[in-house]
């Protein structure tokens, strides 16, 4: 039997013997595509050539691609542990050709591979062919249809409808009809009873799809026509761990060797056997998957947290810790401690994994004992919720609250609510997440025209390392619009611009021609295209354009950056080698650095790293920039490559002395161009994972003068100390003998009072009184009378600080006789514009107006009588 790392290598092998070029696998989180979270699809890291915004490298690749569905268009989150087929992460095997083989290739060299290097039956297999569709004015794809009969028999070729068969990339762009190939791995006394060809597409998990080869031919505008593609492009997905299914002879993916070390670890773990119940086993079978997809999206760099993608990843998380709750009994953390059983089987693969495990470990831990908190929590909030309700039926709405507020899914909501005898009320459920996803999706709507393109065929430079001005020519526009604004884009047959990418900020700057200016708002990289954003269109889109960037911004981005090299060098010489660069952003304010490190830093470190990155701006080291480097040579000068990031062949380096980085941005020409570094604040993001902020140039020198005016300021307030910081420790340890010896003075005022009040309640059980003193200090003292004074009825009253407030305890003898506090004070309040409550034997009550203070007293005088 194969293991599945031989069925990979088989796969990659055998499109590699076909003259497909090997290429790694992109990061699984996308960091500069607006339109898309996580890659979800081998071809995402293709798009910008089916786009056909860059140029191919190569005619032909193949790769095993980190996938993530659990978003947008391709979301299987839900179907994840109940079938046995979909996972959330998965690895999508691909070939490719860019504008060279097309649907002959395609279909014969899928037909190879799986009926002779991977022997698989050929009575278990089933094609689909796009069968046309009137609407789009498509006929059927006979070339497709004709390619396989060459290989299959005629009745397993058959014909898909367009959700099925025909695959578009988004609302606009590349597109085209698509080939399934399925495979039927029932016992043959299934297939006796039903032939499998009835059974495809038909969501039977043991006849199921496990390779599309999709045929790229159209464009598709956004006025919803199609267009002819002058290259026509190859684009295929097999599902690795389906293939892995079939080939290791198993029924569900969750029985091959990529599942089955954790899952039986974790079954071992909560003393349960997979296989027994469904349940646990739909259990084991979530926490597994769910392992997988959080961990690899933390090795990219993708933390769990409150906003988007970091949000969706903490989803996952959750509903992995709460399936393991409810179903496998694990009330304490576990899915951390499957990590290096993950690692060990992965990790091979994907060094990203094995470099990172105690920081995937350690963030894993963190979140689930923040949600097994937030978990009780929601419990509590639904047993109280049960105990008050008056209906079999829970409110929709309060379970669509427990799934938005507490992560509670609504199945989670049903068994707690079955448990109690009731129901949930699912049909009000649907229509809060309903409206959430609307609210959602209009919040994230955004509509663009087709470009209009004036300068075909041109290919765009970024001239910004060198030069700030230029002349430039629009190659294309298009309009835009977004939630509650219009813009134009302009793409620039070259531009000085830096779009926004890599964490710095895009430049902003300004158009000049003839008659007259337009501000460029900002630049953003998209899709491999630098575009820039200016509010209105010019009306000569023909004209040559005197394109001038904002020089001061750049250069306190420049700044910002280039220092941000400095720091992260600075910080692995000071805190060790196992600092990673986590996240980075830098604008003309400031640069942000997340960064791996199990520890806060002390001030020492802090003034440290400060000493360090300021001594080699000091050093004007000069930079050394080398555009397009081989990436093994950039990686023999000592360059980082980063997780999670994608490089091509060629990269960037950037060096200042013993600084190296692959880098993209603009800096300086000279470390002491930077002037000055401070460090702003430093804190942590997650467990293991630091952020800090720092400034530069102008904006350290401005951060160092307010440190300085403050300083100034409390020297005078001190006038004539030598030693500032031991007179403020003196003068907060003075303060805090003042207040405990205050404390003490109104105790020991508070007993002398309730003694006389005890005193008098001996002589007569009533006591209607205005006190000088906060009654509510009373409280306790009077309340431990109640026990000798079954008869006790008092009622004070004082004012302090101008405000009054009122105070009542009755004897259990008044209360069985029917006074009650709470309703007397009800009563007593309105006296003194104010409310209060309480219960049958003590309430209080605060207020606005002291002069009726004393009408209060009176009235309570006549009602204890
Ligand atoms: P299905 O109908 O089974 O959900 P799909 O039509 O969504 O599949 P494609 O988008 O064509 O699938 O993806 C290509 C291949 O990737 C599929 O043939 C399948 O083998 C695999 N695949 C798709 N989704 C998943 C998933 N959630 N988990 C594992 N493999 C998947
Ligand atoms: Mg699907």
């Amino acid at each position: 039997m194969m293991t599945s790392n031989e069925i990979r290598k088989a796969f990659l092998d055998y499109f590699a013997s076909k003259d497909h070029h090997v290429v790694p696998s992109a990061p699984m989180v996308i960091k500069n595509d607006p339109t898309l979270m996580f890659t979800n699809a081998g071809m995402n890291q293709f798009k910008d050539i089916f786009l056909g915004n860059q140029q191919r490298q190569w005619p032909r690749a193949t790769d095993s691609q980190k996938c993530l569905r659990v978003s947008g268009k391709h979301n299987d989150l839900e179907e994840v542990g109940h079938d046995t087929y979909h996972h959330t992460m998965f690895e999508m095997l691909g070939n490719w050709s860019f504008g060279d083989y097309f649907k002959k290739e395609a279909i014969a060299y899928g037909w190879e591979f799986l009926t002779e290097v991977m022997k698989i039956n050929k009575d278990w297999l089933y094609v689909t062919v796009f069968g046309g569709d009137e609407k789009e004015g498509l006929e059927m794809d006979m070339e497709a249809y004709d390619f396989w009969k060459a290989h299959i028999s005629e009745d397993r070729i058959l014909k898909g409808s367009k959700k099925d068969n025909f695959w578009e990339m988004g609302d606009q762009g590349p597109c085209g009809p698509c080939s399934e190939i399925h495979v039927d791995i029932r016992p043959d006394e299934e297939k006796a009873k039903v032939p499998g060809r009835e059974l495809v597409n038909k969501d039977n998990p043991q006849v199921i799809e496990i390779w599309n080869l999709v045929f790229m031919q159209y464009n598709r505008k956004a006025d919803g026509s199609l267009e002819p593609l002058k290259a026509k492009h190859i684009d295929t997905g097999m599902g690795f761990e389906r293939l892995c299914m079939v080939m290791q002879g198993k029924r569900s993916n969750y029985d091959t060797d990529v599942f089955q070390p954790l899952i039986q670890e974790i079954a071992s773990k909560c003393g349960k056997h997979y296989g027994d119940n469904e349940q646990a086993d739909i259990a084991m079978r979530v926490c597994a998957d769910h392992l997988r997809a959080v961990s690899f999206s933390i090795a990219d760099g993708q933390l769990p947290s409150n906003v988007k993608a970091g949000y969706v990843i903490r989803r996952i998380l959750r509903r992995a810790v709460r399936y393991g709750y409810t179903f496998l009994g694990f009330t304490e953390p576990f899915l951390n401690t499957l990590v290096p059983t993950l690692v060990g089987q992965m990790g091979h693969q994907f060094p990203e994994l094995q470099k990172q495990q105690e920081l995937i470990q350690r963030i894993i831990l963190e979140e689930e004992q923040a949600f097994l908190r937030t978990l009780a929590g929601g419990i509590k909030r639904f047993e109280d919720y049960a105990a008050k309700c008056n209906s079999k039926v829970v409110d929709g709405d309060f379970a669509f609250e427990l799934f938005d507020t507490y992560g509670f899914p609504v199945d989670l909501t049903q068994l707690l609510a079955s448990e109690k005898g009731l129901t949930v009320d699912m049909e009000g459920f649907q229509r809060g997440l309903a409206e959430q996803k609307e609210r959602s999706r209009g919040a994230a709507k955004v509509e663009s025209d087709d470009w209009q393109e004036l300068l075909p065929g041109v290919e765009q430079e970024f001239i910004g390392y060198d030069c700030l001005e230029a002349d430039v020519r629009i190659a294309r526009y298009r309009h835009v619009k977004a939630k509650d604004k219009e813009f134009y884009q302009l793409v620039f047959d070259h531009t000085p611009f830096y779009g926004e990418s890599g964490g710095q900020a895009g430049d902003t700057g300004v158009l000049k021609a003839e008659n007259g200016e337009w501000r460029v708002v900002n630049t953003k990289k998209e899709n491999g295209l630098i575009v820039h954003i200016v509010e209105q269109l010019p009306e000569d889109v023909s004209a040559t354009f005197h394109a001038a960037v904002d020089a001061d911004k750049r250069q306190a981005t420049a700044c910002n950056h280039s220092a941000t090299h400095l720091m992260h060098y600075a910080l692995r010489q000071v805190l060790g080698d196992h600092v990673e660069q986590k996240g980075s952003s830098v604008d003309p304010q400031r640069l942000r650095f997340d960064f791996s490190h199990f520890a806060k830093l002390s001030q020492e470190e802090i003034r440290e790293v400060e000493r360090r990155v300021n001594a080699m701006i000091r050093q004007c080291l000069p930079l050394e920039e080398h555009r397009a480097m081989p990436i093994a040579e950039a990686q023999k000068l000592g360059a980082m490559a980063l997780f999670g990031e994608k490089y091509g062949d060629r990269v960037r380096v950037v060096k200042y002395g013993p600084s190296i980085e692959f880098c993209g941005g603009t800096h300086v020409q000279n470390t002491g161009m930077i002037g000055s570094f401070r460090i702003v604040s430093e804190g942590a993001v997650a467990a293991g994972m630091r952020r800090i902020e720092a400034v530069t140039a102008e904006a350290a020198t401005d951060y160092a003068d307010r440190q300085q005016e403050q300083l100034m300021a409390l020297n005078e307030m001190f006038k004539g100390t030598k030693d500032l910081a031991g007179s403020i420790a003196k003068l907060q340890e003075e303060n805090a003998q003042l207040k405990a010896s205050v404390e003490q003075l109104q105790k020991e005022k508070a007993a002398g009072v309730a003694k006389g009040i005890a005193d008098k309640l001996k002589a007569n059980p009533v006591l209607v009184e205005r006190m000088d003193s906060d009654v509510n200090a009373l409280k306790d003292a009077l309340m431990a009378l109640r026990g000798d004074n079954p008869d006790m009825a008092v009622v004070l009253g004082s004012v302090t600080a101008g405000k009054p407030a009122l105070l009542i305890v009755l004897g259990q003898n008044r209360v069985d006789a029917g006074l009650n506090a709470g309703q007397m004070v009800r009563t007593l309040g309105k006296e003194i514009q104010g409310g209060g409550g309480g219960q049958p034997h003590f309430a209080t009550a605060g207020g606005k107006n002291p002069d009726g203070l004393d009408k209060a007293l009176a009235v309570a005088k006549e009602m204890v009588g």
